[in-house]
This record gives structure tokens, sequence and C-alpha cells, in this order.
């Protein structure tokens, strides 16, 4: 099989430099030529967004302020939507979880990346079993919602669904418009994890009908450690900040009673208090336009010609097996997962990265509920290199994962 990927020549810490072909896209990207360049040109010039009346400052500011609408126009979002910079996905989605309204019932697919199943513990979470097809999916969400509606006491109580875009296992899409549709039939909002997602494909906010769009600057080729949460500024804008500091808060007075009495901003600047992470927000600007410009349509067939080869390698050899929730045609991105009849999958991925030059990812990749599922294992420590090795037969105790994308 050729080997498609991008080829990076790497430093290494003992000395000397290897070439390989990256394909690991799906744990983080590597920034496009344009945002290498756009950082580059701006770095010089870094200086405090909001915190100064000189031109770097100026500068920082209106760059700082400008990647929002940049951002407001790659998601399509709705007028009044808000864009939160955070530092991640997971980041964002906690955000999220901090700001739920009291009483929110909160319905998460068992099969989500850990970013989409774990911040809400602190609210009452449905988990919804692992369905087998897209519409399964849907009517497993809508079975849910109709339960809780039918119960009295939740009828007018607030609710959340949260779902990914596309798996970071299986790349599979998910059926987002649709339980767009079911959630707020059942007057539900619904935030997408579009961390994978959004790399690969358009996202709409208005098409999707989503309420919220949860993603990460480093997935998205703009690795500066930035994120993005936005979407519907109510729920937000009513929650106490995420972080307590100066940049959220407009007015700050001592009281005469010896308290401090804050009256918090009511935008975006609500949730970013403390020095904001310039670079990592334009890089994810810059990443944006670059995206917009080449062409989802262009980047789509590119991306879906490299799935097909490789699900063609891998289909040729017969101790491999893919992973898939939804089946063998589903429609998905670059991120594929198998596993190798007889083999430790870290043995294999660490193999293919030192004899035959390629690097790919091993283990359960945060989403240990969904590859358990997919292995039918009861793995324990998906990360542990020394895992025993599957016998012939058996199922093996973790995955690989190769993933590719634009600029691959
Ligand atoms: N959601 C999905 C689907 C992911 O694949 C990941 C990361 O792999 C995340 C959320 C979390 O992203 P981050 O680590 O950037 O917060």
């Amino acid at each position: 099989m050729p080997v498609l990927g991008r080829d990076v020549t790497v430093p290494l810490v003992t000395g000397g430099e290897v070439t390989y072909a990256a394909l690991d896209y799906a744990a983080s990207a590597p920034a496009l030529q344009r945002v290498w360049d756009d950082v580059a040109a701006y770095a010089p010039y870094y200086g405090s967004v909001h915190r100064g009346a000189g031109y770097l400052s100026q500068l920082s500011t209106d760059l700082f302020e400008n990647s929002r609408t940049t951002v407001a126009e790659f998601l399509d979002c709705r007028a009044g939507d808000q864009v939160v910079f955070t530092r991640s996905t997971t980041d964002s989605l906690n955000l999220l979880a901090a700001a739920l309204p009291a009483d929110c019932q909160v319905f998460v697919f068992e099969t989500e990346h850990h970013a989409s199943l774990l911040p809400w513990r602190d609210a009452r979470v449905t988990y919804l079993n692992a369905p087998r097809t897209p519409a399964e999916a849907v009517g497993t969400l809508e079975r849910a919602l109709a339960d809780r509606t039918a119960s009295a006491q939740d009828v007018h109580g607030p609710a959340l669904v949260c779902v990914t875009g596309a798996s970071n296992v299986t790349g599979e899409l998910w059926p987002v418009k649709e339980l767009a549709a079911a959630a707020h039939a059942h007057g539900a909002r619904i935030v997408l994890d579009a961390a994978q997602l959004a790399p690969h494909h358009p996202v709409s906010v208005q098409e999707l009908d989503v309420d919220w769009v949860a993603f990460s600057g480093h997935k998205l080729y703009a690795p500066f450690g930035s994120g993005v949460l936005a979407g519907r500024s109510d729920w937000l804008q009513e929650a106490e900040p995420y972080l307590a500091g100066g940049g959220a808060s407009r007015k700050v007075a001592r009281r005469t009673d010896g308290g401090v009495d804050v009256d918090w901003h009511t935008t975006a600047a609500r949730h970013e208090a403390g020095s904001p992470n310039v670079i990592g927000v334009y890089s994810i600007a810059s990443a944006c336009k670059a995206l917009t410009e080449a062409g989802f349509d262009t980047l789509v067939a590119r991306e879906q010609r490299l799935v097909a080869t490789v699900r063609a390698g891998l289909a040729e050899v017969e101790q491999v097996k893919v992973l898939s929730l939804f089946g063998d045609d589903a429609p998905r991105v670059g991120v594929i997962s198998f596993v190798v009849e007889g083999w430790n999958s870290s043995h294999f991925a660490a193999a293919l990265s030192a004899e035959y030059g390629i690097g790919v990812r091993d283990g359960l990749f945060c989403a240990h509920p969904l590859v358990r599922t997919l292995l039918g294992s009861d793995s324990q420590d998906p990360g542990e290199c020394g895992a025993p090795e599957a016998e012939p037969g058996e199922p093996s105790l973790n995955a690989i994962r190769v993933s590719f994308g634009a600029g691959t």
C-alpha cells in the first residue's frame, strides 16, 4: 500500500532526525502553511488584548475581536450568537456544563468522546445506549426525550443533548440535523461536538439547527492552544463566569459591609477572564479562512479518495478488522480505526512507526465505552504498551487509528 500522509522530518531528542508519514490528525493536526505564515507575521507585534492604549495592544485587540467574526462566519452562526474563545473542545464543553440552568437534564450517547461524555456529571445525565444505525440514534434520543416530557415533573425543565458530529474512533458521521430536530421537538437544546467534524466538513449552525458548537484549534490545523464555544448567548450570560478575574468584570467596587460587588460582562468576555491567547485565537481564524478559501467541496472530495484508498488497502489484509458502529457504507471522515488479529495494537502501532515510518495512534482514544463496544472486549488499561498480546481468535484489547485531512 502506498504511504499516504504528510511526510515530516522530526528532530529526535537523542540526536539526528527521522522522516515519516504523520497519520494522526485526529489527535492533533499540523498547522496549515497559511496558519504558520499568519502567525509568524503577527508574532513580532504580539501585545495585550483589551489592556493597552499602544499600537501593539490595538493591533492585538483588533485581531482578537475580528477573529470572533471570522469564526462566526465559518460556523454560519445566527445573529446574536456568541463566540467564546476557550482552550479546547474539552474546555468549551466544561464551560457549557458550568453554565447549565438549574435542573437541566442532559442526554448523551455512551459512545461519545470523554470530552462530551464526562463534563455533565454534576447535572442529571441520561446515558443513551450505543445505536447501531444513524436512524437508531435518532429513535433512541426521541424515546428518551419523550419519556422525559411524559413525566409531569420534568415537562418544563431545561434539557440539553450533547452529540458528536464525526466519531474520533470510526470517523462516522452522526445524524446531527435529525438529532437537533428531535431535541427541539421535545423542548431540549443541543450542543455539537465538532472537534472531528469541523476539520473535514463545513459546519453550519443554522443549517444543522444546533444551539452550540464546540471545536479545538489544534485539530483544525491551528495548534496554538485555543478552542471555540459558539452559539446561543442566554444560558452563557445568565451563568456565573467560568473563570473569575480581569476581563470578565465590567465594574468592581468595595461594599460598605466590607465585601466586593462585581458587575460581570454580558458579552463573550464574561467567560474569557484573564489575558487571552491571542495567537491561538488568531491562528483559528486563519485556519477558518484557509479552509473556506480552499473550498470544502474540493477538500471533502480529496479526503474521500484517501479514505477509499486506505480502506481498500486494509481490506486486502485478511487479519485486519476495521471498526464501525454504523456499518461499512456509513459516510465517514478521514479517521479509521482497526485491529489486526493476533496483534497487540500498541505493538503494531510501534512497529508501523519504527519499521515503516508511519505514525498512527493506538489505544481506546478517550472513548473507552465506544471502543470496548466495538472490540467486544473488557480492556482495562488501553494506554499500556505492555498489555498482553491477544491470542488469535481473542478480541484485541485496544485499537490502531489512522487519520488524515486537509494538507495531507
Ligand atoms: N471531541 C472529540 C470528538 C475529540 O476527538 C476530541 C479529541 O480527540 C475532543 C472532543 C477533545 O478535544 P480536546 O482534547 O482538544 O479538548
